[in-house]
């Protein structure tokens, strides 16, 4: 695969639901072009471990927020290293149990923590050069990023390959997708859209390497 020639100084988009192969293909995207690569939900996961060790119910907005004021969030945008700490400790690990993937949509529709955590982001976007994946990057964080890319798979592919990630069972994935999906792109703060101008990619029949050929071809055309 061949890089676009100059070094690149965007901001490029990546949104849609779980499963779609949003981390897989960032990742590589970002190498490609030598950028740097910011995982959004990582972050909103740091926070849901914060929420939980503190013991507050991810459900009660004003808790919740209180917890994530006080927690200290950094995460690595190396694309070949990414790692996160919560008040200098690495939660790769906890950020990805069941528990916290249970709690975090409830963590992340709390517009306060939305609003804490949409700073961070942009100030980690800074000067650009950047691949950044999530829910609402195309629609609030970063409007101007291009391309703007809107990833889809279909509901039976999308569980396979998060089944697949975690060694589960597609049954049970299936309906946590399914949660987790109504509860993303039915919340009032900022919730999962495509916006008109994002490029739909529909990744069903698509291997990763297909994947992020399609998505230089997009930086190219859009640079
Ligand atoms: O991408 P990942 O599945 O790790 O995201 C975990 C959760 O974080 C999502 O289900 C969603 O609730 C939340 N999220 C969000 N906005 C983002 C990224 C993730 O609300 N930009």
């Amino acid at each position: 695969m061949v890089a676009p020639a100059s070094p690149f100084t965007g901001v490029v988009a990546l949104d849609g639901p779980s499963g779609t192969g949003k981390s897989t293909v960032a990742r590589r995207l970002a190498a490609v072009l030598g950028a740097r690569y910011l995982d959004t939900g990582a972050m909103y996961r740091a926070a849901t471990v914060a929420v939980l060790r503190a013991g507050a119910d991810p459900g009660d907005g004003a808790a919740t927020t209180t917890v994530v004021e006080a927690a200290r969030i950094e995460i690595t945008t190396d694309p070949a290293h990414q790692s996160v700490l919560l008040d200098g400790d690495a939660v790769d690990t906890a950020i990805r149990s069941d528990e916290t993937t249970a709690a975090v949509s409830a963590v992340s529709a709390v517009p306060s923590v939305r609003a804490m955590l949409v700073a961070a982001q942009r100030e980690l976007i800074g000067d650009g050069g950047i691949v950044v994946e999530g829910r609402d990057i195309g629609s609030v964080v970063w409007p101007t990023a291009r391309p703007k890319v809107f990833l889809t798979a279909s509901p039976q592919a999308r569980a396979e390959r998060r089944a697949g990630e975690l060694g589960a069972d597609v049954t049970q994935v299936s309906g946590d997708i399914a949660r987790r999906d109504g509860l993303d792109s039915s919340r009032a703060a900022s919730p999962l859209v495509r916006t008109d101008d994002a490029i739909e990619l529909d990744t069903t029949a698509l291997d990763v390497d297909a994947v992020v050929e399609r998505l230089v071809e997009l930086v190219r055309e859009s640079s």
